[in-house]
């Protein structure tokens, strides 16, 4: 591994001013779950890693009261989202997504915003995050600006960040009344592997609970970068939700999906774990809709 400076700045501010000076030549870390990996291997070979880690403000996770928008900051360990109890209740989507990710050890380390700024197809911290119709905040040499999660990716490893810019936390719009939401990784094994595809389900019913006025369907692995599957949504807007319509907006998401044969797995065999995966966990966010009231 090539020999680096480590910088350890306290504020967003130090941290951007600090790359400016060695941009060429710098890369910022969080957790290091991936940046290590990439060092180790050789892939990246920085003068200067700059850690985010003592910024105290990125470490923030909170509901505001007043607001009810969920505010989560890009160093959020995925254990301590693991661990909230207000996670677990009103975020069942963030909790399914982060509880499976690596190892306990990877999760401990491992941030939301280095696993969103990693930009894999197979982040799983992304698809809730795009459910939830997440907001990131960034932060650069330019001042701030915002910019939805669903948009935030280019292509693998690439993501609408300038050099120097940095995540602070992603913004969660507050949720309705009888919204429920659910997330799978299906792959060969429960742990410590990259999902096949991954498959995220967000409804908002309407007072009678069985119209859908909202409806998310995300996944990964099926395509370059994250996606929703518009059409599949909109076929479920408007419906009384029932398990035929769930199974032919999973037909309609596995047709929009762009699914492709990698050594992990085959496009067919991923199309029917999307058609599969997105009834199942339709039916989960109905279930969790009906325990709410
Ligand atoms: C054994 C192992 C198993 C894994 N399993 C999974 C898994 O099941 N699912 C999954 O999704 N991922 C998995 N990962 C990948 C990784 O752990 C996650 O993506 C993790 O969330 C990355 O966060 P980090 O803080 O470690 O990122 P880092 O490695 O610190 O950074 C990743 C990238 O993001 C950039 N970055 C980080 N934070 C910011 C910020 N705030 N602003 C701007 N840029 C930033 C860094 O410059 C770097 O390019 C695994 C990794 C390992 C090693």
């Amino acid at each position: 591994m090539k020999e680096f400076k480590y910088l350890s700045p306290e504020s967003v501010e130090d941290a951007i001013s600090l790359y400016g000076q060695h941009s060429e030549t710098s890369k910022f870390v969080a957790g290091g779950t991936d940046v290590i990996v990439k060092l180790k291997e050789g892939w990246m070979e920085p003068d200067f890693l700059i850690s985010l880690k003592k910024i105290k403000e990125l470490s923030d996770l909170h509901k505001n009261e007043a607001t009810k928008e969920l505010s989560i900051g890009a160093l959020v360990t995925h254990a301590t989202l693991e661990k909230s109890l207000m996670i677990q209740n009103r975020y069942p989507i963030i909790y399914d997504a982060v509880s499976n990710i690596g190892s306990l050890q990877v999760r401990n380390v491992g941030t939301i915003g280095g696993n969103l700024i990693n930009a894999v197809p197979s982040a799983d911290g992304a698809v809730p995050m795009i459910a939830l119709d997440g907001v990131a905040l960034l932060h650069g040499p330019d001042g701030e600006r915002s910019v939805e999660v669903k948009d935030l990716f280019i292509k693998p490893y690439v993501t609408v960040l300038k050099p120097g810019e940095i995540l602070k936390k992603i913004t969660i719009p507050p949720q309705e009344a009888n919204t429920g939401s659910a997330y799978i990784k299906f792959g060969r094994r429960a742990a410590m592997e990259l999902p096949l595809i991954g498959i995220g389900v967000l409804l908002t019913l309407d007072t009678d609970q069985k119209t859908c006025t909202k409806a998310r369907i995300v996944l990964g692995v099926a395509a370059p970068t994250p996606m929703r599957a518009f059409e599949a949504e909109k076929s479920l807007v408007g419906q009384k939700i029932n398990e035929e319509i769930l199974v032919k907006a999973g037909q309609i998401a596995a047709d929009e999906s762009k699914v492709r044969d990698s050594v992990r797995g085959k496009a067919w065999h991923r199309k029917e774990m999307i058609k599969v995966h997105v009834r199942r966990m339709g039916l989960k966010c109905l279930d969790i809709i009906k325990k709410q009231s």
